[in-house]
């Protein structure tokens, strides 16, 4: 390697930038994403509008919006379920209407998806599949939060040392991408197990194996690295290298500039690089 070459290549790892082929415009380490929120689930901020703006001047030629979704829950959304975590079945009607006739607002400049990202609740699944088929959603992608059902069940962001809820975290999220439903799997190491690593690199094992089988992609979580949580960790990523998992970046934009910051894309960088992860540029999004 010549100097000229180290030099292009630090400048590159620094500053994070690409051309996308697409559109020659030059951006920051990203084409496409598919994991965008809006203020409608009641803990991001900013309208659909402020998102696309955001993602076009940040040289995205995709932009696929995957707020929470909304849950069929019996009962509806009563008092013991979790606040300001989803959008109501009515506000997902509105959100689904408003994305298609941005779709078109803006077709000259990004192309649009509307999509959802959801929770795999096994009893009440097949609400939220026919939900979307009606309303001709584009994709789902997998956040499980939340083990079995709200409210009674655990929140996979608590630190546990229980192994029972890792490996009811793994047991879900396979049978979640069994449905054949899910376009890819979000924060897959959102499971805040801090118990034994012989055991918690079994299991991930065991959910990477899985994914690969089906083919399922799982993300690197850029709001996770940029807000310095727990994921997305070396750990994992390293396991899912050597399972050969396919990996795709996603931004979990919960607020517009998310899309657009270059401290955030520098931090994936140096991410990528440290860990030797070439994620893939795109994916295929799967019918629901
Ligand atoms: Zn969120
Ligand atoms: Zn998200």
């Amino acid at each position: 390697m010549t100097k000229n070459d180290r030099r292009t290549l630090t400048e590159q790892l620094r500053c994070a930038k690409i051309i996308n082929s697409a559109n020659g415009k030059e951006v920051l380490g990203l084409t496409v994403n598919y994991h965008t929120h809006t203020h409608l689930c009641g803990h991001a901020e900013g309208e659909i509008r402020e998102y696309i703006e955001k993602a076009i001047e940040a040289g995205l030629t995709k932009l696929g919006f995957a707020d929470h979704a909304p849950q069929f829950f019996e009962g509806g959304y009563g008092p013991a379920i979790r606040k300001n975590m989803r959008m109501t079945p009515k506000e997902a009607e509105k959100y689904i209407s408003d994305i298609r006739a941005y779709s078109d607002e803006y077709k000259g400049d990004i192309k649009l998806f509307c999509g959802f990202e959801a929770e795999y609740f096994p009893t009440i699944f097949a609400k939220l599949q026919s939900f979307c088929r009606d309303y001709g959603v584009d994709y789902l992608i997998l956040g499980q939060h939340c083990l079995t059902i709200e409210p009674s069940d655990f929140w996979v962001g608590a630190p546990t040392e229980e192994r029972s809820f890792l490996t009811r975290y793994v047991d879900e999220v396979l049978e979640g991408i069994s449905s054949g439903s899910f376009s890819y799997v979000c924060h897959p190491d959102v499971c805040h197990y801090v118990g034994d690593d012989a055991f918690y690199r079994s299991e991930m094992t065991r959910l990477c194996v899985g994914a690969k089988k089906l083919g399922i992609p799982l993300e690197i979580n850029i709001k996770g690295l940029c807000d310095n949580r727990f994921y997305p960790s070396d750990r994992f990523v390293n396991l899912a290298k050597s399972v050969g998992n396919d990996m795709i970046l996603g931004v979990d934009a919960h607020n517009p500039s998310d899309l657009h910051n270059e401290n955030d894309r520098r931090k994936v960088s140096e991410f990528l690089s440290r860990n030797g992860i070439t994620p893939l540029d795109d994916i295929t999004l799967r019918k629901i």
